[in-house]
């Protein structure tokens, strides 16, 4: 008989080894990392390599986050559970899943139509009522439900598109990777007269499209 994968005990080992330990502290970031089925974000032949502590492909070229990269970057936004939050690459939809956890209302968008199809349909089965989807290029955020207290970009552009800032609230936060072959996660403080960066961590992503 097959052996059943116990995903909770490798949910439990993934937050406890690769996001607790690295200093990841939000309890609503660590309950949600705990709760979400990584697994079926992943192709269907990766789900024993979905808790492993790397990005996993998911077809189209693209990837799925590092589980402790979703973490960082879902903390970075100190989100309370009030936000309406804009993400920009939708993906697998893993990132989603944690934001609509941690958000009022989640608006994402995705460039590539088969992976924001197959992201509807695994987050609509897992119930999530609180996520808008919209294919298209999210160089140019999503205007029509500006503005957003927080913005979470999970693909890299080679600077911050001013469009995104321009669509956040005065106090909130986008956290982006910028760069080309270096790339760095970026914060950006939306500040009544402008706005403030800071430079975080080293970090990988696939470049965010530009579409002309
Ligand atoms: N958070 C996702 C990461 C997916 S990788 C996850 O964990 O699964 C980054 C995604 O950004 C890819 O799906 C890619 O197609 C998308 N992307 C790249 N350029 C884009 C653009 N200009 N607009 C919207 N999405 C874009």
């Amino acid at each position: 008989m097959a052996e059943k994968i116990n995903f909770f005990a490798e949910r439990r080992e993934m937050v406890e080894f690769q996001i607790k330990r690295r200093g990841i502290r939000d309890p609503k970031v660590l309950e949600a990392m705990l709760k979400v089925p990584r697994h079926l974000f992943v192709p269907e032949q990766m789900k024993e390599l979905a808790y492993g502590d790397e990005p996993l492909p998911i077809g189209e070229g693209q990837t799925i986050s590092q589980p402790y990269i979703v973490a960082y970057m879902t903390e970075a936004l100190k989100l309370t559970g009030h936000e309406k939050v804009l993400e920009i690459g939708t993906g697998s939809g893993y990132q989603t899943a944690i934001l609509a956890e941690l958000a009022r209302e989640v608006y994402t968008v995705e460039l590539i139509p088969e992976l924001s199809r197959r992201a509807q349909k695994v987050l609509r089965e897992l119930g999530y009522q609180n996520i808008h989807f919209l294919i298209g290029d999210g160089t140019l955020g999503w205007p029509e439900h500006a503005p957003y207290e927080a913005i979470l970009v999970s693909a890299a552009p080679a600077t911050v598109p001013r469009s995104l800032i321009e669509q956040l609230k005065e106090n909130g936060r986008l956290i982006i990777p910028v760069g080309t072959e270096y790339q760095e996660l970026v914060l950006v403080r939306k500040k009544k007269d402008g706005w403030e960066e800071e430079r975080l961590i080293p970090v990988r992503f696939v470049p965010l499209v530009t579409v002309h």
